[in-house]
Order: C-alpha cells, then sequence, then structure tokens
C-alpha cells in the first residue's frame, strides 16, 4: 500500500511529490495523459522566481521531476480511471490494476475550453488546435493566415508565438480590451503580424464540407453584422476547465469543477487532499500551483503522522 498517491504531474503535483519525498513517504506520482501538465505546452515561462531569463515550460516540468526523484518519489506514466474513496484505504484503478493508498493529493490541473461549436468539434486536430506550441509548427499552418479565439495571456502568448509560422494571425476577442497581464497586451498589439478584431466572437468555423479549415465565421457582438476571414488555423486560447470528472459526487466542487478545500488543502474526504489549478479558479499559476502542492504534501503528512499516533 502507498502512503502519498499524487495524481498529477504539473507544478502542483511534482512539488508536493518533491515535499512527500524528501518526507520519506516515497510518493507514487501519476502522471496522467499529459506529464507535466499545461506548462510543458507553453514556450518561455518568465514568471517563475529563479529564473531571470526565464525557463522553457517542459524544461522546468523535466527539472522538477527529477528534483522529486531525487529523494525518492516514483513517477509512473499512468492514468487513473476510478477512485474509490469511500474506505480506507482509498483503492484507485490505474490502467486497469488496484493501487491502494493511505492518502491522495489530486493535482489534476485543468484542460482547455472549447467554444463548443459543432464545427469547432468536426475539424479539431484538422485545422482546430488548443496548442500553438504543441502544433504551430506544423506545414499546414506555414505561411498561412492564422486565427487566435481569447483575450487572456495564453491567447497572447499562443498569439505571439504563431507569429513565427502564419502570415498574419488575427486575435479574435469578445471584448474591445484584453485582459491578459500588462506586459502581455503592450507586447502582442506591438506585433506587426497580429491583428486585433473586437468585439467578436467565431460563430463558425469553415469548411467542415471540405475536411479542412479554411476560415471562420465571426460576428460583432455589438452590431451583429457578420463576416468571414479566410485562415489556414484556428487556435481556441478561452481559458480551462478543472480535470475533476473523476471525483464528481464524492468530492465538493462548485458549479464549474473546481474543487472546493474544506481548510488549508484538505477536502470533505478525510485523507484527500487538493492542490493547484483543480482548486483555483483565481490565481492560476505555475508558482501559486507550486506553493499549494508543498501545502498539501505538508497536510497529508501531518495527517499521516496524526493517524499513526
Ligand atoms: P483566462 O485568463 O481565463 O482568459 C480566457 C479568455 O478567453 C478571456 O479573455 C475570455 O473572455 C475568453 N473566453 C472565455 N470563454 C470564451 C468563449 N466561450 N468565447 C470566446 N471567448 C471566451 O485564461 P488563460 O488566458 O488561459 O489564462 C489562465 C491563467 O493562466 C491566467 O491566470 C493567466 O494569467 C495564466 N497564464 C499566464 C501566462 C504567463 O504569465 N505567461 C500564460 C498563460 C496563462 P473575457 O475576457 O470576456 O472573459
Amino acid at each position: 500500500m502507498e502512503k502519498v498517491v499524487i495524481i498529477g504531474s504539473g507544478c502542483a503535483g511534482m512539488t508536493a511529490a518533491l515535499y512527500s519525498a524528501r518526507a520519506n513517504l516515497k510518493p507514487l506520482v501519476l502522471t496522467g495523459k499529459h506529464p507535466g501538465g499545461l506548462l510543458t505546452t507553453t514556450t518561455v515561462v518568465e514568471n517563475y522566481p529563479g529564473f531571470p531569463e526565464g525557463i522553457d515550460g517542459y524544461e522546468l516540468m523535466a527539472r522538477m521531476q527529477k528534483q522529486a526523484e531525487r529523494f525518492g518519489a516514483t513517477v509512473k506514466f499512468a492514468t487513473v480511471e476510478a477512485v474509490d474513496l469511500s474506505k480506507q484505504p482509498f483503492t484507485l484503478t490505474v490502467d486497469g490494476e488496484a493501487v491502494e493508498a493511505e492518502t491522495i493529493i489530486i493535482a489534476t490541473g485543468a484542460g482547455h475550453k472549447h467554444l463548443g461549436l459543432e464545427s469547432e468539434h468536426k475539424l479539431e486536430n484538422k485545422g482546430v488546435t488548443y496548442c500553438a506550441t504543441c502544433d504551430g509548427a506544423l506545414p499546414i499552418f506555414r505561411n498561412q493566415p492564422l486565427v487566435v479565439i481569447g483575450g487572456g495571456d495564453s491567447a497572447c502568448e499562443e498569439a505571439m508565438y504563431l507569429t513565427r509560422f502564419g502570415s498574419v494571425v488575427y486575435l479574435v476577442h469578445r471584448r474591445e480590451t484584453l485582459r491578459a497581464s500588462k506586459i502581455m497586451i503592450e507586447r502582442t498589439l506591438a506585433h506587426a503580424k497580429i491583428k486585433p478584431i473586437w468585439d467578436s466572437v467565431v460563430t463558425e468555423v469553415l469548411e467542415v464540407s471540405q475536411d479542412k479549415v479554411t476560415g471562420v465565421r465571426l460576428k460583432n457582438v455589438k452590431t451583429n453584422a457578420e463576416s468571414v476571414v479566410d485562415v489556414g488555423g484556428v487556435f481556441v486560447a478561452i481559458g480551462h476547465i478543472p480535470n475533476t470528472q473523476l471525483f464528481r459526487g464524492v468530492i465538493d466542487m462548485d458549479e464549474l469543477g473546481y474543487i472546493i478545500p474544506k481548510r488549508g488543502t484538505a477536502t470533505n474526504v478525510p485523507g484527500v487532499f487538493v492542490a493547484g489549478d483543480c482548486a483555483d479558479r483565481v490565481y492560476r499559476q505555475a508558482v501559486t500551483a507550486a506553493g499549494l502542492g508543498c501545502a498539501a504534501a505538508i497536510d497529508a503528512e501531518r495527517y499521516l503522522a496524526a493517524r499513526n499516533e
């Protein structure tokens, strides 16, 4: 039986692993389908303290894993399919096998939010994508007009990244001001290749009948005017949804699926703790996720110590 099982391998999960490994708890980290979490899909992380020149997101996560492993964490590329939190020890079904755990730290992060259009769904991976750094360099996007949808830091970052490949990058936002950080807004709007399209939403991704992206149909939300912009790729960057479906009905969460901790990182189930973006709808930064991972590991360690007394 494992003392600590950490579900998720982003900043929260890896920091929880580091702390519980250093507490001699030999944590097992189950990475999920995307080892390293969302940070591995960003380019340079410029706001993680300690890296004045910035650090590549993938490298930062690889370093965190190495650091946790150095102190005895086991990191396994595996997906949790089900959890039984009704009795101690908890049982997880991991790629078909049962794993028993005294404590669990949920650090499952968040996934990309979709627009919810049928045409978007039909053209996913045929020109519609949710990650510029993963897909932007693909030949189908080279020297093509591209569109990024969203007005936050992710949208700005994706648009900036895509200027390397696209002939022009339209940034479609449903308001007339971006909600990204000031430095990102300044950089984005100053870039010659980025053309913002304000107050607009995508109503259809064209052209399903051709089985590829040829453009987007837009609606101006102030005037209701419709237009079509020809593009070869659609990059959706409209935020995230927490990856908490596994725990629905068992762990307390809000209407959007963010887990609600009871006290510190403890959840409503004693022995189950939570950290990172799956419980944070406010800050959602790499460093806050890491901080919460540390807190969850300390809470789990204290819980185990109290149980063993
Ligand atoms: P976000 O800040 O939640 O922004 C999402 C954007 O998408 C908003 O502009 C929102 O519009 C728009 N949006 C949401 N649903 C939409 C829909 N259905 N149709 C059209 N537009 C829609 O998400 P994010 O940009 O992914 O950032 C998440 C967090 O990560 C933030 O805290 C951010 O600071 C952080 N982050 C930081 C960095 C960095 O520092 N380098 C990079 C990436 C992300 P409204 O403005 O109208 O709500």
